[in-house]
C-alpha cells in the first residue's frame, strides 16, 4: 500500500535583481489556492527576507491552517552563509516568522538541502535556537548538495533536532529525490507511485515544491548558486507542474511535518553524530556537488 505523502512548499524569490517582475507573491497565492481547493494542510517554509517584504504570505499560510517553517534568512546555501553568521541571522528570521504567523516555528529547511558535512556546524545551532526538527538533507550524492551515507528514515541528530531526510527512490545506478521539485516535474507519475509503494515502513515521505515551478510565464533568468545548467532545468516542464501536483494531492496525503515529528517515537529513532560524516566511496565523491557554481 502506498504511504501517505506530506506536502511541503518552499516559498522563495529567486530573482537575481528586484528590477525583474516579482512573480513569487502571485505564484505563492496560487499554490496556496491549490492546497485550499484540495483541503490539504502543508508545511510552508518561507525565506525570511521575502517574509519581511511580503508579510501577507506568512499570514495567509498560517490563517489557512498550514505549518509555517523557516527556509533560511536568505536563499543562500549553508556553506556560503558560514558558521559565524548563521546563528544570529537564523535567530532573527525565526522570531520574524513567529511574529507573523502566531505559531511556534518548529521546522527548519536549509536552502537547496545544503545541510552537508561542510555545514554540520548548523546542527547544534538549530538545537540552541529551538528548532525541533529539520528537513534539510538529501542522503545520497547529488549534483548540488547531498550527504551520502545518512539514514533514509527519520533520525535524531546527536543532541539536536529530529531530521526528516528528503525521500529517495532507489534505481539501479542512482537514487533520486523523486517526490519533489524538478524530479516531480520531469519523471513519470509511475515513478512516484513505484517509490511510494516501495518506501520502508520507517520512512517519512514528503514532497516539496516551489511557487516558481508552477509558473510557465516567468522569463528565464539564472538562479544564484546553481550554475547555468541547473538554472535551465528549473524552467523545464513548468506547464505540467500544476497537473502533476493535483494528481499527487488526490492520493493519500500526510499531515504537516511538525505533526509527523510529534508522532514519531523519539526514543526509537537512530542517532547520527553530525561531526562524524560517513566515508564516501569514489563514485559518490565524484558525483556529489558537480553543479554547484560556488
Ligand atoms: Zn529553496
Amino acid at each position: 500500500m502506498a504511504h501517505p505523502v506530506s506536502v511541503t512548499l518552499d516559498v522563495e524569490d529567486l530573482r537575481p535583481s528586484h528590477d525583474l517582475p516579482e512573480r513569487a507573491v502571485l505564484m505563492t497565492h496560487r499554490v496556496l489556492d491549490l492546497f485550499a481547493e484540495a483541503g490539504v494542510r502543508a508545511s510552508v517554509y518561507v525565506v525570511a527576507d521575502l517574509a519581511e517584504r511580503r508579510p501577507e504570505l506568512v499570514r495567509r499560510a498560517a490563517e489557512d491552517g498550514h505549518e509555517v517553517g523557516l527556509h533560511g534568512h536568505e536563499h543562500v546555501p549553508l556553506p556560503i552563509v558560514g558558521a559565524d553568521r548563521f546563528g544570529a541571522v537564523t535567530r532573527d528570521a525565526r522570531a520574524l516568522l513567529q511574529d507573523l504567523s502566531g505559531q511556534s516555528v518548529e521546522g527548519y529547511r536549509a536552502p537547496m538541502m545544503s545541510l552537508v558535512p561542510a555545514s554540520n556546524w548548523a546542527v547544534p545551532i538549530l538545537a540552541d535556537l529551538g528548532f525541533t526538527y529539520s528537513s534539510s538533507t538529501l542522503p545520497a550524492p547529488s549534483p548540488l548538495y547531498g550527504w551520502p551515507g545518512l539514514p533514509r528514515r527519520a533520525f535524531r541528530w546527536a543532541d539536536g533536532p529530529v531530521e526528516l531526510p528528503c525521500p529517495l527512490v532507489r534505481l539501479p545506478f542512482l537514487d533520486l529525490p523523486y517526490l519533489g521539485g524538478t524530479y516531480l516535474r520531469l519523471l513519470p507519475d509511475a515513478m512516484r507511485r513505484h517509490g511510494t509503494r516501495r518506501a520502508g515502513p520507517d520512512e517519512v515521505l514528503w514532497t516539496y515544491c516551489h511557487p516558481w515551478e508552477f509558473d510557465p510565464d516567468e522569463a528565464y533568468h539564472p538562479h544564484e548558486h546553481i550554475g547555468t545548467l541547473a538554472s535551465r532545468v528549473a524552467w523545464l516542464r513548468r506547464s505540467r507542474m500544476e497537473r502533476r501536483f493535483r494528481r499527487l494531492l488526490g492520493e493519500p496525503v500526510g499531515p504537516p511535518l511538525a505533526d509527523r515529528v510529534q508522532s514519531l517515537a523519539a526514543a526509537g529513532l537512530p542517532v547520527v553524530d553530525p561531526a562524524q560524516p560517513p566515508a564516501l566511496g569514489r563514485a559518490a565523491r565524484l558525483a556529489n556537488g558537480r553543479l554547484r557554481s560556488s
